[in-house]
C-alpha cells in the first residue's frame, strides 16, 4: 500500500521539514502490524515528493488478534496488506506525529501556511463507491480524481470492485490534510481493524477540528468512524453538532402554540408559492419534510427537492413522505438530498423558488455570508423565501422571558428590523428586490411570531 504526497510549492523541499523526515533518508518505522517506510521518491526546489509505503504482514495480523473472522484462510487470505484502511492511518499517526499535530522545530511558519498538494492513494476500498467518496472529500474542498477498476477484466459483468486509485488535490496546511487523511480513509473502507472505544471519540473530535463539524457528512463521517457503534456516534455527534446545525426540530415552546404556529408558516409558505405561480422548488434545510408534504399535494410543483445537512432529519422525511410507496408520477418529482447551505452545490441550481424555512437562524451568523452566496449568487432561483422568527415577539411567551431563545440550536434571534436590514442587504448586493409580511397573529408593536421575506430576481 502506497501513500504519496507531493508539493511544488518552492522550496518543495520544505516538505521534509514539516514531516521530520530528511529527504535523502529511507526510513523504516516498526508497527504492530508490519512495517512503514518513507522516502521521497523526488526531491527538488520545484517538486518534492513523500511516499509512505506500507508493509503489513499478514502473520502478524493474525497473531495480533486482528483477524477477527471465523473463517480462518479470511485471516490470512485478505485485502489488508494491499489497501489503504486504518492500518494506513494508524501509520500516518505513528509517522507523522509531529507534522499532524502542527509542529516543526526548525521551520514553525510552515506549519499554517497553505500549500498545494497531491496526495496519491494507490488502493483505497471505498462502502459506498465513487459517490461517497466524491460526498467526503469534496466539500473539504479537494479536487478528486478516481480510477475505478473492474472486479474481473475478464467478466466485465461483474461490475466494477469497490476499490480505487485515488488522487486528491487541494491547498490547505499539511496538518489538516494528514487530519483529514487520518479520518477519511478508514471512513472510506468502513472497516476498522482495532477495538473502538472511548478514546475513540476523543480522536475523531481532536482531528476533526474546524471541519467535521462543518461537513456535510458529517453523521455518516461519525457513524462509519466509530464503526456503527450507536452509543459512541451519538455522544461524539452530540458534541460536534454543538458546532452547527440540529438534528433535532424545534422543540414547541407551548406545545399548542407553537405546533399551530408552525403550520401558519407551511401554509403561508406554500400560498406564496402557488401565488408566484412557480413550478420547481427546493426546500433548503427541509428537515422532517414537512413543507414537501404540503406542496406534494399540489399538482401545479412538477420538481420538488429537499436538501438538509441531517441525514437523521432526512431519513425521517423519507418516512414520513412513504416514498418508497408512492406511485411512479409522484415520487419521480420528489428528490431528497443530503447537503449543507455553507457549500456551493451544483444541485441546487435551476429551481424557480427556494425557501429556507426557520434555517438561517441554525447558522452561526460568519457562515451566513457562504449561505448568502450559495443560495443567491450560485443557485440563483427566480424566487426566495426565507422565515426566521421574531425575536421581540418572545416576550409574548412566558417561558422566555428570560431572554432565552425559542429553540437551544438557535445561534441569534432577530427582531423585525435586524431581519429587514439583513435580507435587503443581501437583495441589493444580490440583484433581489424584498418583501416582507409577519407570520402569525400580530400584536401590535412586536409584529408577529415570526416572519417571511420574499426576494425576486
Ligand atoms: N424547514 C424545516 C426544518 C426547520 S429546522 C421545517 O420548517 O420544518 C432547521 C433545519 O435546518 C434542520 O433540519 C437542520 O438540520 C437544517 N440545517 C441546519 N444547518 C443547515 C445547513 N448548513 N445546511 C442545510 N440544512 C441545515
Amino acid at each position: 500500500m502506497l501513500l504519496t504526497i507531493t508539493t511544488k510549492r518552492y522550496p518543495a523541499t520544505d516538505l521534509g521539514y514539516l514531516l521530520h523526515k530528511h529527504p535523502a533518508k529511507v526510513q523504516t518505522v516498526e508497527l504492530a502490524a508490519g512495517c512503514a517506510h518513507i522516502f521521497y521518491p523526488e526531491a527538488t526546489d520545484h517538486c518534492c515528493t513523500a511516499a509512505l509505503l506500507l508493509d503489513i504482514d499478514p502473520i502478524r495480523l493474525v497473531r495480533g488478534g486482528n483477524g477477527g473472522h471465523d473463517f480462518a484462510l479470511e485471516q490470512y487470505v485478505n485485502d489488508r496488506p494491499y489497501v489503504a484502511s486504518s492500518f494506513l492511518s494508524n501509520a500516518i499517526a505513528h509517522t507523522f506525529a509531529t507534522a499532524m499535530n502542527g509542529r516543526c522545530k526548525d521551520k514553525p511558519h510552515l506549519v499554517d501556511e497553505a500549500m498545494p498538494f497531491e496526495i496519491n492513494l494507490s488502493v483505497l476500498p471505498v462502502k459506498g463507491g465513487e459517490t461517497v467518496l466524491r460526498q467526503l472529500f469534496e466539500p473539504l474542498g479537494y479536487e478528486v480524481n478516481v480510477q475505478a477498476f473492474l472486479l474481473d477484466a475478464q467478466f466485465p459483468e461483474w461490475g466494477q470492485s469497490h476499490y480505487f486509485k485515488v488522487t486528491l488535490r487541494h491547498t490547505l496546511p499539511l496538518k489538516i490534510v494528514l487530519s483529514q487523511l487520518y479520518v477519511l480513509i478508514p471512513v472510506c473502507d468502513n472497516d476498522k481493524h482495532y477495538f473502538i472505544g472511548e478514546h475513540e471519540v476523543e480522536k475523531l473530535i481532536e482531528k476533526g477540528k474546524g471541519w467535521l463539524d462543518v461537513h456535510p457528512a458529517k453523521e455518516l463521517i461519525t457513524r462509519r468512524y466509530l464503526k456503527h457503534i450507536a452509543p459512541l456516534a451519538k455522544e461524539a455527534l452530540g458534541r460536534i453538532m454543538k458546532e452547527e446545525g440540529s438534528l433535532l426540530e424545534e422543540k414547541p415552546v407551548k406545545d399548542k402554540d407553537k405546533v399551530r404556529l408552525h403550520d401558519v408558516r407551511l401554509q403561508a409558505v406554500r400560498d406564496l408559492l402557488l401565488e408566484l405561480k412557480v413550478s420547481t422548488v427546493a426546500d433548503l434545510g427541509c428537515g422532517e419534510g414537512k413543507l414537501l408534504r404540503l406542496l406534494m399535494e399540489k399538482p401545479v410543483f412538477s420538481k420538488l427537492l429537499g436538501m438538509d445537512v441531517s441525514y437523521h432529519a432526512l431519513e425521517i422525511a423519507k418516512e414520513k413522505l412513504k416514498i418508497d410507496r408512492l406511485p411512479e408520477a409522484q415520487r419521480s418529482k420528489l428528490e431528497l438530498i443530503h447537503g449543507s447551505l455553507t457549500y456551493r452545490d451544483k444541485r441546487l441550481s435551476g429551481f424557480d423558488a427556494a425557501v429556507l424555512v426557520e434555517v438561517i437562524e441554525h447558522l452561526d451568523i460568519p457562515r451566513l455570508q457562504t449561505l448568502e452566496k450559495v443560495v443567491f449568487e450560485y443557485a440563483q432561483p427566480q424566487h426566495v423565501i426565507i422565515t426566521t422568527v421574531n425575536a421581540a415577539y418572545n416576550v409574548m411567551y412566558e417561558k422566555l422571558s428570560n431572554g432565552s431563545f425559542r429553540h437551544s440550536d438557535h445561534r441569534f434571534e432577530w427582531t423585525r428590523a435586524e431581519f429587514e436590514a439583513w435580507a435587503s442587504q443581501v437583495g441589493a448586493q444580490f440583484g433581489y428586490e424584498v418583501f416582507f409580511r409577519p407570520l402569525g397573529e400580530v400584536v401590535d408593536n412586536l409584529g408577529g411570531p415570526s416572519q417571511l421575506a420574499l426576494f425576486k430576481r
